[in-house]
């Protein structure tokens, strides 16, 4: 689905991506784990056309995304984004948050975008709350409605920069259930996260990012339970 060959970035006189060859697959569920500051953010914003990178290609699901002559807002309605802040917007009900996109961007009409999110909160235990506004919801709920609206056009990827990180631990639960169910549909996903304990469980693929360096990836039993690379084992030990 999306193919990263070579791609560096460097924001002043810090290089922060050197050269990371990254692919991800259909229906794979690839996890970045490493330090604060070893680009996992920044691996994810390229492939968003947030940042453009310096050197290196990103291909989605084929195409040269990084070609300067690509529609970049064509390029993002294909790839579902959920950050730490879910940005949901204050002044519309949960419905109209989900639907929006898929009503502006993806021109569906108005019954079709709200079947669909009806259809979509209610499969994902938000059904009660499609009226509702933000405000009244828990952070834990905000962060699956921004999930919701993320998914609801189908895109061929979702990219999750740690989603649970600004949650109370309690609600974090709930929003790692609803990755697990993405994950049993066949969304394709990477994500970035500090909740070592869920990568090992959701992953197909754990790759450990150093000073922008990919330095090494496996199955979680690999990484988690004998990793190949010191600098790996030096990380886990670290975060316990
Ligand atoms: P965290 O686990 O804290 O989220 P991360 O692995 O996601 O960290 P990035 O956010 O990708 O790390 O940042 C990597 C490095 O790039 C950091 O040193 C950061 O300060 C730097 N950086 C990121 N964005 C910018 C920017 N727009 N301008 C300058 N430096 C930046
Ligand atoms: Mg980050």
């Amino acid at each position: 689905v999306i193919e990263a060959l070579g791609v560096r970035k460097r924001f002043g006189d810090h290089d922060v991506l050197r050269g990371v060859d990254l692919a991800v697959a259909a229906h794979e569920v690839v996890v970045l784990i490493g330090a604060s500051g070893s680009g996992k953010s920044t691996l994810l914003r390229t492939m968003n056309l947030i940042e453009r990178v310096d050197d290196g290609q990103i291909l989605l699901s084929g195409t040269d995304i990084t070609d300067p002559r690509v529609d970049a807002d064509a390029v993002r309605a294909r790839i579902g984004v959920v950050f730490q802040h879910f940005n949901l917007f204050p002044h519309l009900t949960v419905l109209d948050n989900v639907t929006l996109a898929a009503r502006r961007v993806h021109r569906v009409s108005k019954a079709e975008a709200a079947r669909r999110g009806r259809e979509l909160l209610t499969a994902l235990g938000l059904g009660d709350k499609a009226g509702s506004y933000p405000d009244r919801l828990s952070g834990g709920q905000q962060q699956r409605v921004a999930i919701v609206r993320a998914i609801l056009t189908d895109p061929e990827l979702l990219l999750l920069d740690e989603i649970t990180s600004a949650l109370d631990p309690q609600l974090v639960g709930e929003v790692l259930d609803l990755v697990r169910e993405l994950k049993g549909r066949g969304t394709t996903i990477l994500m970035a996260t500090h909740e070592m304990s869920f990568a090992r469980e959701v992953a197909d693929r754990v790759v450990f990012l150093k000073d922008g360096v990919l330095v090494e990836q496996g199955p979680p039993e690999q990484i988690f339970g004998a990793p190949q690379h010191p600098a790996t084992a030096e990380f886990l030990a670290r975060v316990g």
